[in-house]
């Protein structure tokens, strides 16, 4: 097997192939690097993939959210379950090594292109697959492979060649900051008028990382960088701007779409962001990349790499598109206000929020719990609005 690209969703795939006995190529041109990225994963992450949670892997686990309204209005809220912020680069050389560790081989060179033997050469040969893969490098050919896993990322180039482009409507443009120095004992989150997305600050070991992503077209590079600046120069000042790495990433998502994108053919398969395997709300990929590198290791294992797509598109897929069908109103500046509002007078809509941030609330059941909670809610509301209006009496009568 062939796996273009050392990400989280390629790696993990060629080390549970490799697990398995498989003979695995990893293709991966960088060593350790920062990939653009948040890199914050949720509990449900670590629950799930429970090597993640290695003392090797340095992270953050963060325990408490600041949300800012468009207004500049704000709620601090308690998570119940903490955000787990990872450097991208030690998760890089982290899930890299579990790889070779396994048994996969890796070649550290780019994938330029990739073609296919003829079908009725590879009948001759008694074999399924026949990829071979040009590289970027001197003896820049390798193969024949017979299966190919495309984890390459939003940018690589094997999702345009075996499927087509990404989805209209369905990439973000995201900016992202690196700050050294800066670390709170929170994350933040703030929203925009006119932005289908949000600014975020993860604190990580080390250093802060910061962006803002919004759906590609929605406003320039520059007026997503004008925000950001901004933002940063109030909160922290002008020297961690100064100190800071910049750079600008494309984030795919998977759609509303009543027909899902394609993710599997004859001989191949796209994981993680090669696939646009990302929740269009939260943005949040790297789980659903390792996820998705599991689902299909597993269905080759089996023999059954068709599987894969099925079993995805039953289990997966509808969260996912649920996602981005949400997507749509929750970025709405007056949802976004009350959204605030709510969370810091009701305790129990911000533990809506907390478990939605944790991957605990399916959007599926979203709308029934706030429904059934909706007396409760209320009453809490309430109590909080008499709370102030106690809470300030006494300032006036003084
Ligand atoms: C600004 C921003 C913020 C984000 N924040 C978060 C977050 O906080 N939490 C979260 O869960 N998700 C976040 N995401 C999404 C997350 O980064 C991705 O969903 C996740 O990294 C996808 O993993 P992957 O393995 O599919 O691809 P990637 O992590 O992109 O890995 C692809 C790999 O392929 C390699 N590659 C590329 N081209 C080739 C080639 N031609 N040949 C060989 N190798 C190649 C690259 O070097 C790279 O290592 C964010 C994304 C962005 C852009």
């Amino acid at each position: 097997v062939a796996v273009i690209g050392g990400g989280p969703g390629g790696a993990h795939c060629a080390r549970r192939l490799a697990e398995a006995g498989l003979r695995v190529t990893l293709f991966e041109p960088r060593p350790s690097h920062e990939k653009p990225c948040g890199g914050g994963i949720p509990a449900r992450g670590l629950e799930r993939f429970p090597f993640l949670d290695d003392p090797r892997l340095p992270r953050r686990e963060i325990r408490r959210c600041l949300l800012v309204a468009p207004s500049g209005r704000e709620a601090d809220v308690p998570l119940a379950d903490p955000l787990h912020v990872f450097s991208r680069a030690d998760l890089h050389d982290f899930m890299m090594r579990r790889a070779l560790e396994a048994g996969a081989r890796h070649a550290p060179a780019r994938v330029v292109t990739f073609e296919r033997a003829a079908a009725g050469a590879r009948a001759r040969n008694g074999g399924e697959g026949g990829w071979t893969l040009r590289l970027a490098a001197p003896d820049g050919v390798e193969g024949p492979f017979d299966f190919l896993v495309a984890a390459d990322g939003a940018a690589g180039p094997a999702r345009r060649r075996l499927a087509g482009g990404p989805p209209a409507g369905s990439l973000s443009q995201g900016i992202g900051y690196y700050l050294p120095g800066v670390s709170e004992d929170c994350i933040t989150l703030k929203f925009y008028h006119r932005l289908n997305g949000y600014l975020w600050v993860f604190p990580r070991p080390g250093h802060s990382s910061a962006g803002i992503c919004g759906t590609l077209g929605d406003l320039p590079t520059a007026g997503l960088k004008g925000l950001m600046d901004e933002f940063l120069r109030i909160r922290y000042g002008p020297e961690p701007l100064a100190r800071s790495t910049r750079y600008a990433a494309l984030i795919p998502a998977t759609t509303a779409a009543p027909r899902p994108a394609t993710m599997q053919g004859d001989g191949w398969a796209l994981v993680g962001d090669a696939a646009g395997l990302v929740d269009a709300l939260t943005r949040e990929g790297i789980y659903y990349a390792i996820l998705s590198g599991e689902i299909l290791a597993r269905a080759i294992e089996a023999g059954r790499p068709d599987e894969y797509a099925r079993t995805w598109r039953r289990n997966l897929a509808p969260e996912l598109t649920r996602a981005a069908r949400y997507a749509r109103g929750f970025f709405d500046p007056s949802f976004i206000e009350r959204l605030v509002r709510l969370c810091a007078r009701s305790p129990r809509v911000a533990r809506v929020l907390s478990d939605l941030l944790a991957g605990r609330q399916a959007y599926a059941t979203l709308k029934p719990r706030l429904i059934l909670n909706a007396p409760l809610i209320g009453f809490e509301v309430m109590a909080s609005r008499l709370r102030a209006t106690r809470d300030v009496r006494p300032a006036r009568d003084s």
